[in-house]
């Protein structure tokens, strides 16, 4: 990784941080904010199933406990009600529920957008796949309304979201970046009500949300946070960190 990558990636995400500062960061404002070390979070992710995800999974996050994975394709919390109250019931009495969620996008090292380049492959290949194929098929009225087939529920799950948002999509500068944004706001908008339907027995909720940004096979992965909020569970009070986040 040098800065040049961080320029390519920070043409279409200006707040971007390496997964590396991003996760350094997160735990620095949660212990000083709320005196809380990474053994105290029980950690969930939403976020692509997409194996670059796991090569590029950013390795301090592993000092938390978890992670629980929410996510199914392109970070859609497909784990539903019943995977927020697994880990709900696994978190430490005195310490807090960590949610990160994001759906991801791949750009190069020319900045190309929507695309990486892989270990042992010669040619770039989509990313995410699954926001890219949907998109494919939105641009071609290829999307059915209401068409979610148990063959592939998840991938029918996200070609109606994109369809809810047609003429944006479409009419957008770039697509598959406003796709994306359309994604995390689906992606938030369903973590906001899967939290309201789930009893936490901890002091604190915290809420991360964000875009997750795929580099090169060289380059590693970037974070640019959209949302990151405590919720205390006793009085329901809400905060952000983002300022702390960005000190
Ligand atoms: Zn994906």
């Amino acid at each position: 990784m040098n800065n040049e990558h961080l320029a390519a990636v920070r043409k279409w995400y200006p707040d971007a941080l390496t997964s590396i500062d991003t996760v350094n960061r997160l735990l620095d404002t949660v212990e000083k904010r709320l005196g809380l070390k990474p053994h105290q979070l029980m950690h969930a992710d939403s976020m692509c199933c997409d194996d670059v995800n796991a090569i590029q999974y950013p390795p301090r996050a592993l000092e938390m406990l978890g992670p629980f994975h929410m996510g199914g394709l392109n970070g859609y919390p497909f784990a539903g009600i019943t995977g927020m109250n697994a880990f709900a019931h696994h978190v430490p009495e005195d310490g807090a529920v960590l949610i990160f969620y994001a759906p991801h996008i791949g750009i190069s090292k020319e900045g190309i957008i929507g695309e990486i380049s892989r270990i042992g492959q010669s040619a770039n290949s989509a990313c995410c796949g699954a926001a890219k194929g949907a998109l494919g098929k939105l641009a071609a009225d290829q999307i059915i309304e209401g068409n979610i087939t148990s063959l592939d529920f998840q991938m029918n799950t996200i070609e109606q979201i994109f369809l809810h948002q047609k003429e944006r999509i479409l009419n957008a500068e770039n697509r598959i970046f406003e796709a994306t944004e359309v994604m995390y706001e689906a992606i938030d908008d369903r973590i906001e009500v899967l939290v309201k339907h789930t009893g936490y027995p901890c002091r604190y909720v915290i809420l991360v949300g964000g875009i997750f940004i795929n580099g090169d096979k060289e380059m590693g992965s970037f974070c640019q946070y959209k949302k990151f909020e405590v919720i205390e569970m006793g009085s329901g009070k809400r905060e952000s960190l983002m300022g702390e986040y960005y000190l």
